[in-house]
């Protein structure tokens, strides 16, 4: 695939363009390959949002009911008395 740092067939603005799939004689930049109305039939859009494959990670086990109210009294017991450090 080519990329050309040309004027976009739709916008005219100075972007690095692609030549779009589905009309061949239009350059287009990235902004109006998104947003073309023709992206749902396109069957390979010039620009294509390639997000960086990233497993997805476990959802961390919830903190349970004791640990919650153990985490709250801590933290209030900080707020309560600012200047003490208990270590
Ligand atoms: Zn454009």
């Amino acid at each position: 695939m080519t990329i050309y740092w040309e004027r976009c067939s739709v916008c005219g603005r100075y972007e690095a363009v692609r030549q779009c799939t589905l009309y061949k004689d239009v350059l287009v930049d990235i902004h109006c390959c998104i947003l073309c109305v023709k992206r749902s039939v396109c069957p390979a859009p010039a620009w294509r949002i390639a997000l960086p494959a990233k497993p997805v990670t476990q959802a961390r086990a919830g903190v349970s009911v004791e640990e919650r109210k153990r985490l709250i009294d801590e933290l209030t017991s900080l707020l309560e008395k600012p200047g003490k450090k208990n270590a």
